[in-house]
């Protein structure tokens, strides 16, 4: 059956680009409505704005949605992977501010505040989105593919220079709450000479290195406090390519694949799906096909600690 958190839950934190403070809180939502989020600190006309692949802005460094009216919510990626990992299909999520705050860089706090709060299960059956045939896009040396498969699997490679990232694949099935267990705590990650860029173009003014991001020099590790996994490079791009994919608006059954992708390649994936007759289905979930969605037979005691 559909889900959606038994209470609302709230974040306070800071925007990665922005540096403002801002509070988010995650409120119950009845069967069918999907996941919107709602700008609190607008006061006059259309404040919601869906989480749908459709009102994506165009941006590299995160993924930002934007209404009708012009209101906008930006860094949406690892909220969306935690709703979708912990099997959350209905919430509005409510924000004083223009971007999510971006708390410790990974999306294990809000794993952690959702499943702490707990799910209510709804009077409508979960509907995904069933892929039927292949669909690619390229942008220079970066791939992105949807494939048909009976679960959603996503598999990410990458390829930096810097010798502490290099070359990292990693396949994961998004079944048996493995988001939570493998993915959500891997956190932000960039170059240090691409921090000094984005801070002199007015971005990452939220950015600590340590606290909410890694940050890589070479061949060494930059940033206090090491990494949480050898490979966290890899699971932070998977983690992203799961929230951009939650913007399908239900969730997705197929096999997503990532060569060096990012926000913008993985949208415009969704947007070639949808746009391709004959690709994708909705189909309403039978008992089976709901227990191998993401989300299901997530544990608690599997969730990562973080300090
Ligand atoms: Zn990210």
């Amino acid at each position: 059956m559909q889900a959606t958190v038994k209470g609302p839950i709230t974040f306070t934190g800071r925007g990665l680009h922005s540096g403002k403070p801002v509070r988010l809180t995650i409120r119950p939502a009845m069967a069918e409505h999907g996941i919107w989020f709602c700008r609190t600190d607008i006061e006059n006309g259309d404040t919601m704005i869906p989480a749908r692949y459709d009102v994506v802005h165009q941006s590299p460094l995160c993924t930002t949605l934007v209404n009708e009216a012009g209101v906008s919510v930006g860094t949406v990626e690892h909220v969306m992977a935690a709703l979708a990992g912990c099997g959350v299909h209905n919430a509005l999520v409510e924000i004083d501010g223009p971007e999510v705050p971006i708390l410790d860089g990974s999306a294990v706090p809000f794993v952690r505040g959702i499943m702490h709060r707990g799910l209510r299960r709804l009077p409508a059956r979960v509907r995904a989105f069933e892929v039927l045939k292949p669909v690619t896009v390229t942008q220079g040396d970066a791939t992105a593919t949807i494939a048909p498969s009976p679960v959603l699997k996503i598999e990410f490679h990458i390829d930096f220079a810097d010798a502490a990232i290099g070359r990292q694949s990693k396949t994961l099935n998004m079944s048996n709450g493995s988001f939570a267990r493998e993915l959500s705590d891997s956190r932000t990650f960039c170059r240090k000479g691409d921090v000094e860029k984005m801070q002199a173009s007015g971005l990452a003014l939220g950015g600590t290195p340590g606290v909410n991001a890694v940050v890589f020099d070479g061949d060494h590790v930059a940033s206090p406090g090491g990494l949480r996994h050898r490979d966290e490079p890899v699971r932070h791009k998977m983690l992203d390519a799961l929230g951009d994919i939650a913007l399908a608006g239900a969730p997705l059954i197929g096999h997503y694949t990532g060569v060096r992708a990012g926000h913008t390649l993985t949208n415009q994936l969704l947007r070639k799906l949808f746009a391709t007759p004959g690709a994708v289905r909705m189909v309403t979930c039978d008992a089976d096909m709901a227990a191998l969605l993401p989300g299901a037979g997530l544990v608690w005691d599997e969730i990562p600690q973080v300090a």
